[in-house]
Protein backbone atom coordinates (compact mmCIF):
# COMPACT_ATOMS: atom_id res chain seq x y z
CA UNK A 1 0.00 0.00 0.00
CA UNK A 2 1.28 3.59 -1.40
CA UNK A 3 0.52 6.87 -0.38
CA UNK A 4 -0.29 8.46 -3.87
CA UNK A 5 -1.84 12.02 -5.16
CA UNK A 6 -4.35 11.46 -8.40
CA UNK A 7 -4.85 14.42 -10.34
CA UNK A 8 -7.75 15.02 -12.79
CA UNK A 9 -7.76 17.74 -15.52
CA UNK A 10 -11.07 19.30 -16.84
CA UNK A 11 -12.02 17.30 -19.92
CA UNK A 12 -13.35 20.28 -21.81
CA UNK A 13 -9.88 21.93 -23.39
CA UNK A 14 -9.27 17.96 -24.61
CA UNK A 15 -10.38 18.51 -27.97
CA UNK A 16 -9.08 15.96 -30.87
CA UNK A 17 -5.47 17.30 -31.57
CA UNK A 18 -5.30 19.50 -28.51
CA UNK A 19 -5.20 16.76 -26.15
CA UNK A 20 -1.83 15.68 -26.63
CA UNK A 21 -0.47 19.14 -26.58
CA UNK A 22 -2.42 20.00 -23.09
CA UNK A 23 -1.09 17.51 -21.42
CA UNK A 24 2.14 17.50 -22.19
CA UNK A 25 2.18 21.51 -21.24
CA UNK A 26 0.29 19.81 -17.95
CA UNK A 27 2.53 17.56 -17.38
CA UNK A 28 5.57 20.03 -17.76
CA UNK A 29 4.20 22.16 -15.45
CA UNK A 30 3.86 19.50 -12.81
CA UNK A 31 7.12 18.34 -13.13
CA UNK A 32 8.93 21.97 -12.85
CA UNK A 33 6.60 22.32 -10.00
CA UNK A 34 8.14 18.77 -8.23
CA UNK A 35 11.38 20.15 -8.81
CA UNK A 36 13.56 18.74 -5.99
CA UNK A 37 11.06 16.91 -4.38
CA UNK A 38 11.43 12.91 -4.94
CA UNK A 39 8.16 11.91 -7.48
CA UNK A 40 7.35 10.07 -10.09
CA UNK A 41 4.44 11.01 -12.32
CA UNK A 42 2.42 8.76 -14.05
CA UNK A 43 -0.26 9.11 -16.34
CA UNK A 44 -3.49 7.31 -16.77
CA UNK A 45 -6.65 7.99 -19.29
CA UNK A 46 -7.50 11.55 -18.08
CA UNK A 47 -5.93 11.65 -15.06
CA UNK A 48 -2.05 11.86 -13.60
CA UNK A 49 -1.01 10.09 -10.56
CA UNK A 50 2.24 11.13 -8.27
CA UNK A 51 4.02 8.23 -6.90
CA UNK A 52 6.79 6.79 -4.99
CA UNK A 53 7.60 10.67 -3.18
CA UNK A 54 8.58 10.82 0.66
CA UNK A 55 5.17 10.30 2.50
CA UNK A 56 6.41 12.71 5.11
CA UNK A 57 6.62 15.36 1.97
CA UNK A 58 2.69 14.87 0.61
CA UNK A 59 1.63 18.40 2.47
CA UNK A 60 4.23 20.06 0.02
CA UNK A 61 3.72 18.51 -2.84
CA UNK A 62 -0.17 19.41 -2.50
CA UNK A 63 0.96 22.78 -1.63
CA UNK A 64 2.72 22.99 -4.77
CA UNK A 65 0.24 21.39 -7.10
CA UNK A 66 -2.39 23.75 -5.75
CA UNK A 67 -0.34 26.06 -7.84
CA UNK A 68 -0.48 24.43 -11.27
CA UNK A 69 -3.09 25.57 -13.49
CA UNK A 70 -4.99 22.74 -15.64
CA UNK A 71 -5.23 20.30 -12.36
CA UNK A 72 -8.93 20.79 -11.72
CA UNK A 73 -8.82 18.75 -8.61
CA UNK A 74 -6.87 16.19 -6.87
CA UNK A 75 -6.89 13.69 -4.04
CA UNK A 76 -4.70 12.12 -1.41
CA UNK A 77 -4.95 8.27 -1.71
CA UNK A 78 -3.49 4.67 -1.95
CA UNK A 79 -2.40 2.82 -4.66
CA UNK A 80 -2.57 -1.04 -3.16
CA UNK A 81 -3.61 -4.32 -5.18
CA UNK A 82 -7.01 -4.95 -6.08
CA UNK A 83 -7.41 -8.26 -3.54
CA UNK A 84 -10.48 -8.06 -1.39
CA UNK A 85 -8.47 -7.75 1.95
CA UNK A 86 -5.99 -5.25 0.26
CA UNK A 87 -8.86 -3.07 -0.53
CA UNK A 88 -10.40 -3.30 2.68
CA UNK A 89 -6.83 -2.01 4.35
CA UNK A 90 -6.84 0.85 2.26
CA UNK A 91 -10.58 1.62 2.87
CA UNK A 92 -9.79 1.99 6.77
CA UNK A 93 -6.97 3.77 6.33
CA UNK A 94 -8.91 6.46 4.44
CA UNK A 95 -12.55 5.93 5.84
CA UNK A 96 -13.42 8.59 8.41
CA UNK A 97 -14.16 7.45 12.09
CA UNK A 98 -18.18 8.34 12.11
CA UNK A 99 -21.03 10.31 10.33
CA UNK A 100 -22.49 8.67 7.19
CA UNK A 101 -20.73 7.64 4.30
CA UNK A 102 -21.24 5.09 1.04
CA UNK A 103 -18.57 2.88 -0.61
CA UNK A 104 -18.25 4.31 -4.68
CA UNK A 105 -16.91 1.51 -6.55
CA UNK A 106 -15.46 2.05 -10.31
CA UNK A 107 -14.01 -0.91 -12.21
CA UNK A 108 -11.74 -0.27 -14.86
CA UNK A 109 -10.84 -4.05 -14.94
CA UNK A 110 -14.26 -5.95 -16.46
CA UNK A 111 -12.61 -9.23 -15.21
CA UNK A 112 -12.80 -8.35 -11.61
CA UNK A 113 -14.72 -11.19 -10.44
CA UNK A 114 -17.06 -8.83 -8.42
CA UNK A 115 -18.70 -6.26 -9.81
CA UNK A 116 -18.77 -2.70 -8.92
CA UNK A 117 -21.83 -2.64 -6.87
CA UNK A 118 -20.69 -6.26 -4.80
CA UNK A 119 -16.82 -4.60 -4.16
CA UNK A 120 -19.53 -1.58 -2.83
CA UNK A 121 -21.95 -3.52 -0.47
CA UNK A 122 -18.99 -5.71 0.80
CA UNK A 123 -16.36 -3.29 1.58
CA UNK A 124 -19.13 -0.94 3.04
CA UNK A 125 -20.45 -4.24 5.11
CA UNK A 126 -17.24 -4.54 6.41
CA UNK A 127 -16.29 -1.26 7.42
CA UNK A 128 -19.18 -1.04 9.75
CA UNK A 129 -18.68 -3.92 11.57
CA UNK A 130 -15.51 -2.55 12.53
CA UNK A 131 -16.89 1.39 12.99
CA UNK A 132 -19.90 1.19 15.17
CA UNK A 133 -20.15 5.28 15.03
CA UNK A 134 -20.53 4.83 11.21
CA UNK A 135 -23.97 4.84 9.34
CA UNK A 136 -24.56 4.07 5.48
CA UNK A 137 -26.41 6.73 3.78
CA UNK A 138 -26.55 6.24 -0.12
CA UNK A 139 -28.34 9.48 -1.08
CA UNK A 140 -26.35 12.40 0.83
CA UNK A 141 -23.63 10.56 2.70
CA UNK A 142 -20.97 12.92 4.71
CA UNK A 143 -18.44 10.91 2.80
CA UNK A 144 -17.73 9.19 0.12
CA UNK A 145 -15.10 6.18 0.05
CA UNK A 146 -14.07 6.14 -3.75
CA UNK A 147 -12.61 2.47 -4.94
CA UNK A 148 -11.21 2.73 -8.59
CA UNK A 149 -9.97 -1.06 -9.43
CA UNK A 150 -7.73 -0.78 -12.19
CA UNK A 151 -6.50 -2.93 -15.05
CA UNK A 152 -3.11 -3.98 -14.16
CA UNK A 153 -4.56 -5.64 -10.46
CA UNK A 154 -4.37 -2.38 -8.90
CA UNK A 155 -6.22 -0.14 -7.05
CA UNK A 156 -6.84 3.26 -5.79
CA UNK A 157 -8.69 4.45 -2.64
CA UNK A 158 -9.32 8.17 -1.71
CA UNK A 159 -11.79 9.49 0.17
CA UNK A 160 -11.52 13.90 -0.59
CA UNK A 161 -11.49 15.59 -3.62
CA UNK A 162 -9.40 18.98 -3.29
CA UNK A 163 -10.34 21.54 -5.49
CA UNK A 164 -7.44 22.40 -7.65
CA UNK A 165 -5.80 25.95 -9.72
CA UNK A 166 -8.49 25.14 -12.25
CA UNK A 167 -7.44 26.96 -15.74
CA UNK A 168 -5.48 25.90 -18.19
CA UNK A 169 -1.92 24.93 -18.21
CA UNK A 170 0.47 27.55 -18.26
CA UNK A 171 2.15 27.88 -22.00
CA UNK A 172 -0.94 26.63 -23.75
CA UNK A 173 -1.95 30.27 -24.97
CA UNK A 174 1.28 31.26 -25.34
CA UNK A 175 3.27 34.64 -24.46
CA UNK A 176 2.67 37.66 -23.08
CA UNK A 177 4.41 40.70 -21.24
CA UNK A 178 2.66 41.68 -18.09
CA UNK A 179 4.04 45.55 -16.92
CA UNK A 180 4.70 44.92 -13.27
CA UNK A 181 4.72 48.02 -10.84
CA UNK A 182 5.08 46.62 -7.48
CA UNK A 183 1.42 47.55 -6.69
CA UNK A 184 -1.89 45.48 -5.96
CA UNK A 185 -2.91 45.06 -9.31
CA UNK A 186 -0.27 43.81 -11.72
CA UNK A 187 0.47 40.75 -9.50
CA UNK A 188 -3.21 39.80 -9.58
CA UNK A 189 -3.30 40.78 -13.57
CA UNK A 190 -0.31 38.17 -14.30
CA UNK A 191 -2.41 35.10 -12.04
CA UNK A 192 -5.27 35.63 -13.79
CA UNK A 193 -3.85 35.30 -17.20
CA UNK A 194 -1.66 32.26 -15.96
CA UNK A 195 -4.76 30.93 -15.16
CA UNK A 196 -5.76 31.15 -19.24
CA UNK A 197 -2.75 29.41 -19.97
CA UNK A 198 -1.00 32.41 -21.21
CA UNK A 199 3.04 32.41 -20.16
CA UNK A 200 3.98 35.54 -18.45
CA UNK A 201 7.15 37.13 -18.81
CA UNK A 202 7.30 40.66 -16.85
CA UNK A 203 8.62 44.10 -17.45
CA UNK A 204 9.49 47.05 -14.58
CA UNK A 205 9.88 50.47 -15.17
CA UNK A 206 12.17 52.58 -12.18
CA UNK A 207 13.45 56.04 -12.24
CA UNK A 208 16.54 55.27 -10.47
CA UNK A 209 17.77 57.61 -8.50
CA UNK A 210 14.02 58.68 -7.82
CA UNK A 211 13.32 55.28 -6.90
CA UNK A 212 15.22 53.16 -4.68
CA UNK A 213 16.73 49.35 -5.36
CA UNK A 214 14.15 48.60 -2.75
CA UNK A 215 11.49 49.40 -5.37
CA UNK A 216 13.03 46.99 -7.37
CA UNK A 217 13.66 44.44 -4.82
CA UNK A 218 10.11 44.76 -3.74
CA UNK A 219 9.08 43.79 -7.75
CA UNK A 220 11.52 40.71 -7.02
CA UNK A 221 9.94 39.41 -4.46
CA UNK A 222 6.61 39.58 -6.10
CA UNK A 223 7.97 37.95 -9.22
CA UNK A 224 9.07 34.72 -7.01
CA UNK A 225 5.71 35.01 -5.34
CA UNK A 226 4.13 34.51 -8.53
CA UNK A 227 6.51 32.39 -10.20
CA UNK A 228 4.79 29.15 -8.97
CA UNK A 229 1.72 30.03 -11.14
CA UNK A 230 3.13 32.11 -13.90
CA UNK A 231 6.55 29.99 -14.21
CA UNK A 232 7.93 32.79 -14.64
CA UNK A 233 12.10 32.69 -14.46
CA UNK A 234 13.38 36.49 -15.58
CA UNK A 235 12.40 39.87 -14.91
CA UNK A 236 13.20 42.57 -17.09
CA UNK A 237 13.72 45.95 -15.77
CA UNK A 238 13.97 49.25 -17.74
CA UNK A 239 14.91 52.92 -16.42
CA UNK A 240 13.05 56.02 -17.35
CA UNK A 241 14.56 58.43 -15.63
CA UNK A 242 15.57 60.40 -18.38
CA UNK A 243 12.22 60.12 -20.14
CA UNK A 244 10.66 61.61 -17.07
CA UNK A 245 12.78 64.26 -16.72
CA UNK A 246 12.47 65.22 -20.84
CA UNK A 247 8.18 65.30 -19.61
CA UNK A 248 8.88 67.17 -16.33
CA UNK A 249 10.71 69.71 -18.10
CA UNK A 250 9.08 70.25 -21.61
CA UNK A 251 5.60 68.91 -21.69
CA UNK A 252 2.27 70.28 -20.08
CA UNK A 253 2.09 68.67 -16.40
CA UNK A 254 -0.84 67.29 -16.56
CA UNK A 255 0.09 64.82 -18.87
CA UNK A 256 2.72 63.57 -17.11
CA UNK A 257 1.27 60.59 -16.27
CA UNK A 258 -0.57 60.28 -19.95
CA UNK A 259 2.70 60.56 -21.80
CA UNK A 260 4.90 58.61 -19.42
CA UNK A 261 2.54 55.65 -19.94
CA UNK A 262 2.71 55.87 -24.18
CA UNK A 263 6.55 55.38 -23.52
CA UNK A 264 6.22 52.29 -21.46
CA UNK A 265 3.91 50.93 -23.86
CA UNK A 266 6.32 51.89 -26.71
CA UNK A 267 9.22 50.21 -25.05
CA UNK A 268 7.19 46.97 -23.65
CA UNK A 269 6.26 45.91 -27.14
CA UNK A 270 9.72 46.34 -27.88
CA UNK A 271 10.86 44.18 -25.07
CA UNK A 272 7.40 41.70 -25.86
CA UNK A 273 8.03 41.47 -29.87
CA UNK A 274 12.47 40.67 -28.87
CA UNK A 275 11.44 37.50 -26.56
CA UNK A 276 8.48 36.09 -28.79
CA UNK A 277 5.55 38.15 -26.65
CA UNK A 278 2.47 38.53 -27.67
CA UNK A 279 0.38 40.56 -26.15
CA UNK A 280 1.03 43.29 -23.66
CA UNK A 281 -0.55 43.00 -19.90
CA UNK A 282 -1.21 45.27 -17.61
CA UNK A 283 -3.21 45.70 -13.84
CA UNK A 284 -5.52 48.64 -15.44
CA UNK A 285 -9.52 48.32 -14.07
CA UNK A 286 -11.47 51.17 -15.28
CA UNK A 287 -11.60 54.19 -13.69
CA UNK A 288 -9.47 53.59 -10.90
CA UNK A 289 -6.57 56.62 -11.79
CA UNK A 290 -6.48 59.25 -14.11
CA UNK A 291 -5.38 57.60 -16.19
CA UNK A 292 -7.24 54.10 -16.44
CA UNK A 293 -10.12 55.66 -18.45
CA UNK A 294 -11.45 55.34 -21.71
CA UNK A 295 -9.51 58.20 -23.28
CA UNK A 296 -6.22 57.25 -21.09
CA UNK A 297 -6.76 53.56 -22.29
CA UNK A 298 -7.02 55.07 -25.97
CA UNK A 299 -4.27 57.09 -25.53
CA UNK A 300 -1.74 53.80 -24.55
CA UNK A 301 -3.37 51.68 -27.07
CA UNK A 302 -2.94 53.94 -30.13
CA UNK A 303 1.12 53.69 -29.98
CA UNK A 304 1.02 49.74 -29.91
CA UNK A 305 -0.30 46.94 -32.91
CA UNK A 306 0.10 44.30 -30.13
CA UNK A 307 -3.36 43.47 -28.05
CA UNK A 308 -3.20 44.61 -24.48
CA UNK A 309 -5.08 42.40 -22.42
CA UNK A 310 -6.52 43.75 -19.13
CA UNK A 311 -7.89 41.12 -17.10
CA UNK A 312 -8.72 43.61 -13.99
CA UNK A 313 -10.84 45.90 -16.00
CA UNK A 314 -14.13 45.10 -14.49
CA UNK A 315 -12.97 44.67 -10.83
CA UNK A 316 -13.83 46.94 -7.84
CA UNK A 317 -10.14 47.41 -5.71
CA UNK A 318 -11.58 45.41 -2.75
CA UNK A 319 -12.22 42.56 -5.18
CA UNK A 320 -8.49 43.05 -6.37
CA UNK A 321 -7.33 43.08 -2.59
CA UNK A 322 -9.60 39.48 -1.90
CA UNK A 323 -7.47 37.88 -4.77
CA UNK A 324 -3.84 39.43 -3.91
CA UNK A 325 -4.45 37.89 -0.45
CA UNK A 326 -5.46 34.71 -1.63
CA UNK A 327 -2.38 34.24 -4.24
CA UNK A 328 -0.32 35.77 -1.29
CA UNK A 329 1.27 39.10 -2.90
CA UNK A 330 -0.96 41.38 -1.02
CA UNK A 331 1.54 41.51 1.98
CA UNK A 332 4.53 42.74 -0.51
CA UNK A 333 2.72 44.99 -2.37
CA UNK A 334 1.89 46.76 0.18
CA UNK A 335 5.13 47.55 1.45
CA UNK A 336 5.80 51.39 1.00
CA UNK A 337 8.50 52.13 -1.71
CA UNK A 338 7.34 54.47 -4.52
CA UNK A 339 6.83 53.90 -8.14
CA UNK A 340 8.44 55.47 -11.21
CA UNK A 341 4.26 56.44 -11.91
CA UNK A 342 4.19 58.48 -8.52
CA UNK A 343 7.31 60.38 -9.20
CA UNK A 344 6.64 63.79 -10.55
CA UNK A 345 2.92 63.14 -10.33
CA UNK A 346 1.34 66.32 -11.17
CA UNK A 347 -1.57 67.66 -9.01
CA UNK A 348 -4.03 67.50 -11.10
CA UNK A 349 -3.46 64.62 -13.87
CA UNK A 350 -5.75 64.63 -16.86
CA UNK A 351 -8.44 62.51 -16.69
CA UNK A 352 -10.18 62.69 -19.97
CA UNK A 353 -6.83 64.34 -22.17
CA UNK A 354 -7.77 64.45 -26.07
CA UNK A 355 -4.84 63.09 -28.86
CA UNK A 356 -4.54 66.04 -30.48
CA UNK A 357 -3.36 67.71 -27.33
CA UNK A 358 -1.14 64.49 -26.42
CA UNK A 359 0.59 64.44 -30.05
CA UNK A 360 1.29 68.01 -29.89
CA UNK A 361 2.92 67.26 -26.49
CA UNK A 362 4.64 64.64 -27.35
CA UNK A 363 5.67 65.88 -30.36
CA UNK A 364 8.43 68.46 -28.24
CA UNK A 365 10.33 64.99 -27.33
CA UNK A 366 12.60 62.87 -29.38
CA UNK A 367 10.24 59.91 -29.27
CA UNK A 368 12.35 57.52 -30.73
CA UNK A 369 15.69 58.60 -29.31
CA UNK A 370 14.10 58.19 -25.97
CA UNK A 371 12.70 54.91 -26.62
CA UNK A 372 16.55 54.00 -27.99
CA UNK A 373 18.27 54.91 -24.83
CA UNK A 374 15.55 53.12 -22.08
CA UNK A 375 15.93 50.01 -24.03
CA UNK A 376 19.51 50.26 -23.41
CA UNK A 377 19.56 50.52 -20.03
CA UNK A 378 17.45 46.90 -19.37
CA UNK A 379 18.60 44.26 -17.29
CA UNK A 380 17.73 40.90 -16.51
CA UNK A 381 17.34 39.74 -13.38
CA UNK A 382 16.85 35.72 -13.19
CA UNK A 383 14.77 34.68 -10.44
P1 LIG B 1 -0.67 48.54 -9.66
O1 LIG B 1 -1.32 48.20 -8.37
O2 LIG B 1 -0.49 47.36 -10.56
O3 LIG B 1 0.57 49.35 -9.46
P2 LIG B 1 -2.12 50.93 -9.98
O4 LIG B 1 -3.51 50.91 -9.54
O5 LIG B 1 -1.12 51.53 -9.08
O6 LIG B 1 -1.69 49.47 -10.42
P3 LIG B 1 -1.05 52.51 -12.14
O7 LIG B 1 0.10 52.90 -11.32
O8 LIG B 1 -1.79 53.53 -12.91
O9 LIG B 1 -2.15 51.70 -11.35
O10 LIG B 1 -0.57 51.45 -13.17
C1 LIG B 1 -1.43 50.81 -14.04
C2 LIG B 1 -0.71 49.65 -14.67
O11 LIG B 1 0.44 50.10 -15.38
C3 LIG B 1 -0.16 48.69 -13.64
O12 LIG B 1 -1.11 47.72 -13.25
C4 LIG B 1 0.98 48.05 -14.41
O13 LIG B 1 0.52 47.06 -15.29
C5 LIG B 1 1.52 49.23 -15.20
N1 LIG B 1 2.60 49.92 -14.46
C6 LIG B 1 2.52 50.96 -13.63
N2 LIG B 1 3.72 51.29 -13.13
C7 LIG B 1 4.61 50.43 -13.67
C8 LIG B 1 6.01 50.23 -13.56
N3 LIG B 1 6.76 50.97 -12.76
N4 LIG B 1 6.57 49.25 -14.28
C9 LIG B 1 5.82 48.45 -15.08
N5 LIG B 1 4.50 48.59 -15.22
C10 LIG B 1 3.89 49.56 -14.53
MG1 LIG C 1 0.98 51.45 -9.43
Amino acid sequence: MEKVIILRYAEIHLKGKNRGYFERALSNNLEKSLKGLRHELHRLSGRWLIAAFDESKAEEICERIKKVFGVHSYSVGLLTDSSERSLFEAVLAVAPEEGTFKVETHRADKKYPLTSPEVSARLGGRLLNVRPRLKVDVHTPDSIVYVDIRENSSALVFCKFERGAGGMPVTTSGKGLLLISGGIDSPVAAHMMAKRGLSVQLLHFHSYPYTNEGAKEKVVKLAKILSPYTQTDRLTTVKVTHIQEEIHKKCAAELNVTLLRRFMFRIAERVALLNGAKCLVTGESLGQVASQTLEGITSSNSVVKLPVLRPLIGFDKEEIIDRAKAIGTYETSILPYEDCCTVFLPEFPATRPKISFIEEEEAKLDVEALVEEALNSAETVLL
